[in-house]
């Protein structure tokens, strides 16, 4: 999986399509993300102790990592990511479109 934590990456399917967000869980054992403000359900709370609140909270649910596409920083487009090994052995990330290194 391409998609790491803080990435913002752009919503391209479903009720959220074309939303941006930042990139605040990775859940790599299922493929999925927790994207900022996208996919929120509402769900419903009891009070479990003094601090929480009861009633409808709003919760961001993951969305699978192929519903997304990480918009790079460097040209600011939805880009494919490649993945390329630099002369000092470390993996790192580029746009496929400005060829800039991501991380
Ligand atoms: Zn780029």
């Amino acid at each position: 999986m391409k998609i790491r934590k803080n990435d913002t990456v752009v919503i391209i399917t479903g009720k959220d399509k074309g939303k941006k967000g930042k990139v605040r869980r990775v859940l790599p054992e299922k493929d999925q993300i927790m994207v900022e403000g996208v996919n929120m359900i509402k769900r419903h709370s009891r009070t479990r102790g003094a601090a929480r609140q009861a009633g409808i909270i709003e919760l961001e649910a993951p969305v699978h990592c192929s519903n997304v596409m990480i918009v790079c920083d460097k040209c600011g487009k939805p880009a494919r990511i490649g993945v390329q090994f630099l002369e000092d052995g470390r993996k790192v990330r580029f746009c496929c479109s400005c060829k800039e290194v991501l991380d």
